[in-house]
């Protein structure tokens, strides 16, 4: 059986803050203001393959007041949800995310991200899309506040 997961994340820009999406760090003033990396490309994507299984978000596996996952990077996240899927007999198909940024431009670093995530994920990069959209200078993404993604992924599950 087929089952889809979708996945939504954002987190505020602030200073002082290095700037992580989908593990690459990007050069800009300012980052995402988070407990982990603050990594909303990979946290959307971790949430849309949990919610495939029916499972809980992100935030029951890795709560934000565990120290554990301090400043920890996203791909640990990632991980998790992969091995989620093994665990109930499951094969990841494929993932897709949207990074809904004003700045900085992530065109250039798709390809990073991509490669970044596939791997996390055990996935080959052709399975991975990632699309980046500015907010048209709308609302709080626009007023570069905050930077946000969304996801989807496809698992292949036993029923
Ligand atoms: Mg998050």
């Amino acid at each position: 059986m087929n089952h889809v997961g979708i996945g939504y994340d954002v987190h505020a820009l602030v200073a002082g803050r290095k700037l992580v999406l989908g593990g690459v760090e990007l050069p800009h003033p300012k980052g995402l203001d988070g407990h982990s990396d603050a990594d909303a490309l990979m946290h959307a994507i971790c949430d849309a393959v949990l919610g495939a299984l029916g499972e809980s978000d992100i935030g029951h596996f890795f709560p934000n007041t565990d120290p554990r996952w301090k400043g920890a990077p996203s791909r640990v996240f990632l991980e998790e949800a992969a091995r989620q899927v093994t665990l109930r007999g499951g094969r990841l198909i494929n993932v897709d995310a949207t990074v809904v940024a004003q700045q900085p431009k992530i065109a250039p670093h798709l390809a990073a991200m991509k490669q970044n995530i596939a791997t996390a994920l055990g996935l080959e990069p052709r399975r991975v899309g990632i699309k980046a959209t500015t907010n048209e200078h709308m609302g709080f993404i626009g007023r570069e506040e905050g930077i946000a993604a969304l996801a989807v992924a496809s698992v292949e599950l036993p029923e």
